[in-house]
């Protein structure tokens, strides 16, 4: 595995793999066994695995957030060679944002500006958006792999991927979690027991109102009131619990196609989302 710090020198590194497939997996790095879920997706579909680590500053709109984001590197290269990966790419943000910076590649509408894009603001998918599509173009991957736990980054990230016409193809892996259901993710880390204890709400939440739907439950508002009482019960006042369509994120009434529902909500100081898909496949 070797580690580059420039976009020159991750297209150096990937010049000879081009004869085969290339795999792209960003991630900001404090890696979990969620992140290695992507890898190893990655590691059996492509002869070349790229893991980006960039804890990218265009899309924290908290300063308290971005300072307080997990850096592990030493950890996270470790963990990335034990997966296969082949090249990370771990540039400084001068590399990514060189002087004069003034380009922002931004997703219009309902899409970007409902749920995380109202609670995080605009400057969220935007940066997203933009980091992306320059990690996609520094590597130009045949594939790049995403985790269906942040559900509303793929819907931008495929919006902008189909609009610009860049050359990937998506690949969604399935949210992991830990044995008692909680999403994995970084900032898990910043959970003191108590309040990893009062988290499982969220899963519990979403897996109750999973089964209404499947007992017949088909009225979006009676579904969202039902998980909203499981979460004050918890003792947590979420952010938002939404009913949405998966692509377009418009709220839905019925259930009468996939409808993601979708949890923010703070647990102390942590934010974490999770979400899960009713009448998908
Ligand atoms: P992050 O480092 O948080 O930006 O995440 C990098 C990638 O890993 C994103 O595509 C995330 O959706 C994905 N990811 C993070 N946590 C999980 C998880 N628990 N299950 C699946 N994918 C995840």
């Amino acid at each position: 595995m070797i580690v580059v710090r420039t976009v020159a020198d991750l297209r150096a590194a990937l010049y000879p793999r081009r004869t085969g497939a290339v795999g792209l997996v960003p991630t900001m790095g404090a890696l979990h066994e969620g992140h290695a879920t992507l890898l190893r997706a990655a590691r059996a579909a492509d002869d070349t695995v790229v893991m980006s680590l960039f804890v990218n500053p265009a899309q924290f709109n908290e300063q308290a957030d971005l300072a307080a984001y997990p850096r592990t590197e030493e950890a996270d290269l470790a963990l990335a060679a034990s997966e296969g990966v082949d090249i990370v790419f771990a540039p400084e943000a001068a590399e990514m944002y060189p002087a004069g910076f003034a380009t922002t590649v931004s997703v219009s509408g309902t899409l970007a500006d409902t749920l995380e894009g109202a609670e995080r603001g605009r400057s969220h998918f935007d940066g997203v958006a933009t980091v992306v599509t320059k990690l996609l173009l520094a590597a130009l991957p045949d594939h790049a792999y995403f985790g269906a736990k942040d559900a509303q980054q793929v819907a931008v990230i495929r919006r902008f991927v189909t609009d610009l016409g860049i050359p990937v193809e998506l690949v969604v892996c399935p949210t992991s979690r830990d044995a008692d259901g909680l999403a994995r993710s970084s900032r898990n880390t910043r959970l003191s027991p108590d309040e990893r204890a009062q988290a499982l709400a969220i899963p519990r939440a979403l897996s109750g109102i999973q089964d209404a739907a499947t007992a017949g439950l088909r009225d979006t508002a009676a579904l969202r009131a039902q998980g909203l009482a499981h979460l004050e019960a918890a003792g947590i006042h979420p952010e938002y619990v939404a009913l949405v369509d998966p692509v377009t994120f418009a709220p839905v009434d019925e259930v009468a196609q996939p409808v993601l529902v979708a949890i923010a909500a703070r647990v102390g100081a942590t934010r974490l989302i999770d979400n899960i898909v009713l009448g998908g496949a």
